[in-house]
């Protein structure tokens, strides 16, 4: 990497600590990516984007708000990056997904909370990381009861805004959440000083409806029966899709798919043909959190689609594009974000439904369900998921991991035994 230590120092990060985290991040990196043969050209572009991490992207962001935008940090796929681009500012994925952060967030949250929202913490509180340093504003969501009371904790030390989530999915919900944007909006126009308009947002529903359909061109490269790309190199594609530029992201994911275009045509595939076809199902794998990846690739088998904020959640159904005045959009953007089928609603039988179809879809022969451990939500949903893919004969296997490596030699033992129980082709 080059050096950023005067934006680091300027940011008034804690630049021991951080080095230790540059130390290891590499490493890890190489051993679970760079490992792998066989890759398409066009990872190199995200394996810069990784091995920057710390350094382009944070002094892009600092760039843009020299020039007056504002960086808002965002920690759940319901929060709409589009009334933020409207307004010229800038919104950026900030969940933690590495256990080096976690020992920060548990010096003020209980030890029993999720690993996501500990690490999440521990980065802004340790000052270890310059993205959650350099936010003006951090958008929270009344999504789980830990996450709630992290915002209070963490508003004592940044300018937060809670978005107040339905948990229903009633018409009146709908409702609902369209008037919470607003609200949003409202905010984020006294923020950045700009106002939005119908021109600016429809662009700006267009800008991320754009990324969504490259993302849904990547995952389209799974269904195939020898996929020209790895589930882990997918995954790190929709992990940096939180946070790279969108414009960018789009351009360079839409060049990779035309090179995986030219691999199918070549009868190029990165697996071998007798691959279990596997489906990961529940809480996100924020970045660096490639452990369940690794493990079930390393094992020979393929992960063909996560059914995941990291994942399909994240992408599948566009904004309505179709709307002209400011109403109408802030409707459309209402009615797509409450199509995502996260675990804090109930019922939640649209993920259920989701697995099913996904796992035709991308051929799976079987199904993970995931939980980081502490997450009651997904735990407590696991019984209904599994139950009826029980029912509907597809295999399943539920496991509860968190961010330490302590657990990858258990895991790696019982998904053998699941893949070993699949047969082979
Ligand atoms: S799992 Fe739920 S709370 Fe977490 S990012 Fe997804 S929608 Fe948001
Ligand atoms: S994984 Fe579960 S507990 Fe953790 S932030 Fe997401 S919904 Fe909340």
């Amino acid at each position: 990497m080059a050096d950023y230590r005067q934006m680091w120092q300027d940011l008034d990060m804690d630049l021991e600590t951080h080095d230790l985290l540059c130390e290891v991040l590499p490493q890890a990196f190489g051993d679970v990516y760079l490992s792998q043969e066989n890759r398409p050209e066009g990872m190199g572009y995200y394996n810069f984007v990784v091995s920057e991490i710390h350094g382009v992207r944070p002094a892009e962001l600092i760039e843009a708000q020299k020039a007056g935008a504002k960086v808002f940090g965002t920690f759940c796929v319901y929060v709409p990056d589009e009334i933020v681009f409207a307004a010229g500012g800038i919104a950026t994925g900030l969940c933690g997904g590495s256990q080096f952060w976690v020992p920060g967030g548990e010096k003020v949250l209980p030890t029993g909370t999720c690993p996501l929202i500990k690490a999440s913490v521990g980065a802004r509180l340790d000052r270890t990381c310059p993205f959650f340093r350099i936010a003006d504003m951090y958008v929270g969501e009344t999504t789980c009861d830990g996450k709630k009371k992290a915002w209070e904790i963490l508003a004592e030390d940044v300018p937060v805004y809670v978005m107040d989530l339905p948990q229903m999915k009633r018409p009146q919900d709908t409702d609902d959440w369209a008037r919470e944007i607003e609200s949003f909006l409202i905010r984020v126009e006294e923020m950045t000083g700009n106002k939005v308009t119908p021109e600016n947002l429809a662009a700006a529903i267009k800008l991320i409806n754009n990324k969504r359909r490259a993302l849904a061109r990547l995952y389209d490269f799974r269904k195939l029966d020898n996929p020209p790309i790895s589930g882990k190199d997918a995954l790190l594609i929709s992990q940096i899709a939180f946070y790279d530029d969108p414009t960018r992201f789009t351009q360079m994911t839409n060049a990779l798919c035309d090179e995986l275009d030219k691999r199918v045509k070549d009868g190029i595939g990165v697996y071998a043909k007798d691959a279990r076809r596997i489906l990961l199902s529940g809480t996100p794998l924020a970045i660096p959190n490639w452990k369940l990846h690794h493990i079930v690739e390393s094992l020979g088998a393929a992960v063909v689609v996560e059914e995941m904020c990291t994942g399909i959640r994240y992408f599948e159904n566009l904004v309505d594009e179709s709307q002209t005045t400011l109403d109408g959009m802030i409707r459309a953007l209402a009615e797509r974000y409450m199509k995502i089928n996260c675990a804090c609603f109930t019922p939640n039988q649209g993920r259920i439904d989701d697995i099913k179809r996904l796992v035709k879809e991308y051929q799976a022969d079987g199904v993970i369900d995931v939980n980081l451990k502490f997450c009651t939500l997904y735990d407590v949903e696991g019984f209904l998921v599994e139950r009826s893919l029980k029912e509907a004969g597809i295999p399943c296997l539920g496991l509860e991991t968190d961010y330490t490596d302590e657990d990858a030699g258990g895991l790696r033992t019982r998904i053998g035994a699941f893949l070993e129980m699949l047969g082979s082709k």
